[in-house]
């Protein structure tokens, strides 16, 4: 734990210090106790959490709550005391501030007021209450509570847990709260939902977040793992915009609109599996997005939703890149297979439609290929007649041979061998088995990464009016998937 304290990064003012991750009996945690706080080199939050309150303090509930008065006598900041605790230990008397925390492992409650106030009038210096997200939805409920009671005394933390609580973590210092957690490492978070100190500190620049910076994310379900919170947080950082961009993991798109835009977000990008729900809660939208029927961009302002679509042109200007090497007529005179019939799928049948000389929709549930290839003048067919097929042009926009399926490819290699352009809307990896195969067979290949940039390029341009820092944003998200 001393070594863990001292290697923390520069940008972290505190540590908590669980002793219940301690192994061993009392003496021999309240010998711990004493060399950490001799050692400290920040100021320290001591817990000792028992298992009832998410914690691993298996020992006596006396010797538990000992160990807290003794951190206070020992020089400990603050010691943090659950609700549940109060009637064995007299806050009080202790010679530090205390910090008196409510948990719920299971959701969030709706009297919020009512926690906040025992919590309050047991003698709180500050005020936790940590309780997990059932929904994104009671992240902007523990955000807008956070926001009414920011005026100490006493301060206030107030986050949620889970996925869906990740906004309430880094837009703390947005809404008043005095304090944020953050783990360690990627395996040392000691609540669901925990980010690591690195991403708190740089790619969502934590310390720089205040009530007027501006708030964009990604709309996804499950979003933890997308790259969009990298290449855009780092275009805001690169232009010096006081602005945040966080993923929120959404299941019910109509009540995240409802419960989140009221806190202020500026503009959104849409995701799996979203992008055509999300469009019938919009007020106006840009003619791509209208005739896809499949939105990626929402841009809010002056209280109306907007929607766009950046995926058409960022998918033709990728491959129409490419082709220049090779092919200078461009997509004229192409026969093209588009693999695939969900939102990425259909916003190419509608860029390609009446551009190339033949266009072939083909996907896993055919009907899904047929409904599309009916609107753009193509045929369609399922997935097992690509086998005998000689196009110019394959692009796959099925999610086959994503992360961490990479050993999977929809195109069988004997379609290669008369060397099509081939593109891959999966960016997660770069070169996909797809990509690897057509590039060994002596194709031309795009890359679902120069896609997957340039939408968001396009995205940072509606959003920001300026021109996307296109070579930091790559860095980004390679970084990121390296
Ligand atoms: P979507 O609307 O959910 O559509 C998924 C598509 O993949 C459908 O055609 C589906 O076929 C097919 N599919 C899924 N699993 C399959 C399997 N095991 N075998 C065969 N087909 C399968 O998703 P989307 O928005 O179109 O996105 C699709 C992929 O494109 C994702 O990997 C996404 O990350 C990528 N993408 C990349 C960019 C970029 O900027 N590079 C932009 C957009 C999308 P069924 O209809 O039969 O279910």
């Amino acid at each position: 734990m001393i070594a863990s304290m001292r290697s923390l990064p520069a940008g972290v003012d505190m540590a908590e210090i669980r002793l219940d991750c301690l192994e061993g009996d009392y003496p021999h945690v309240r010998n711990a106790l004493r060399k950490i706080c001799e050692a400290r080199s920040k100021p320290l939050i001591i817990t000792n959490r028992p298992v009832r309150e998410g914690g691993f303090w298996e020992g006596s509930e006396v010797c538990r709550l000992l160990l807290l008065k003794e951190a206070a006598e020992a020089g400990a900041d603050y010691i943090d005391i659950e609700l549940g605790s109060i009637a064995g230990i007299s806050p009080v008397d202790l010679p530090c501030r205390k910090i008196i925390s409510y948990h719920d492992f299971e959701k969030t409650p709706g009297n919020l007021e009512i926690i906040y106030r025992q919590c309050r009038y047991s003698g709180a210096d500050v005020v936790k209450i940590a309780t997990m997200a059932a929904d994104i939805s009671d992240s902007a409920r523990m955000l807008d509570f956070l926001r009414s009671h920011s005026a100490p005394p006493p301060h206030v933390i107030a986050l949620c847990m889970g996925e869906e609580g990740v906004p309430t973590r880094v837009l703390a210092p947005a809404f008043g709260g005095i304090i944020s957690f953050a783990s360690q490492d990627d395996d040392g978070a000691s609540a669901p939902g925990q980010i690591t100190c690195r991403d708190m500190l740089q790619m969502y620049r934590f310390k720089q977040i205040n009530a007027e910076t501006g708030l964009y994310g990604v709309v996804a379900n499950p979003a933890a793992h997308s790259m969009s919170p990298a290449i855009h947080n780092a275009a805001f950082a690169h232009d010096k915009l006081n602005a945040v961009y966080l993923p929120f993991k959404v299941k019910d798109p109509e009540s995240f609109m409802d419960s989140f835009v009221e806190l202020g977000i500026r503009g959104l990008s849409v995701t799996i599996p979203h992008k055509e729900s999300m469009i019938a809660l919009m007020d106006d939208l840009d003619e791509p997005a209208r005739r896809v029927g499949a939105l990626n961009t929402i841009k809010l302002e002056a209280g109306r939703r907007l929607g766009y679509n950046t995926d058409v042109a960022a998918a033709l200007g990728a491959l129409c890149a490419a082709m220049e090497r090779t092919r200078p007529a461009g997509l004229t005179g192409c026969r093209v297979l588009l693999i695939g019939a969900g939102g990425a799928g259909r916003a190419l049948a509608y860029g390609l439609c009446g551009r190339v000389q033949e266009l072939i929709i083909a996907n896993r549930t055919e009907s899904r290929a047929a409904a599309i290839a009916a609107g753009a003048g193509a045929r369609s067919c399922g997935l097992p007649e690509i086998k005998g097929m000689r196009p110019d042009i394959i692009i796959n926009t099925t999610s086959v041979g994503m992360h961490p399926h990479v050993d999977a490819t929809p195109v069988p290699p004997s379609v290669l061998a008369h060397r099509p352009i081939v593109m891959d809307a999966v960016y997660n990896p770069a070169e996909t088995r797809l990509l690897r195969e057509a590039r060994e067979a002596g194709c031309v290949t795009v890359s679902g990464f120069d896609w997957f940039v340039e939408q968001a390029a396009r995205q940072y341009g509606i959003w920001t009016g300026a021109r996307a820092p296109r070579e930091i944003m790559a860095e980004a998200v390679l970084c990121r998937l390296n």
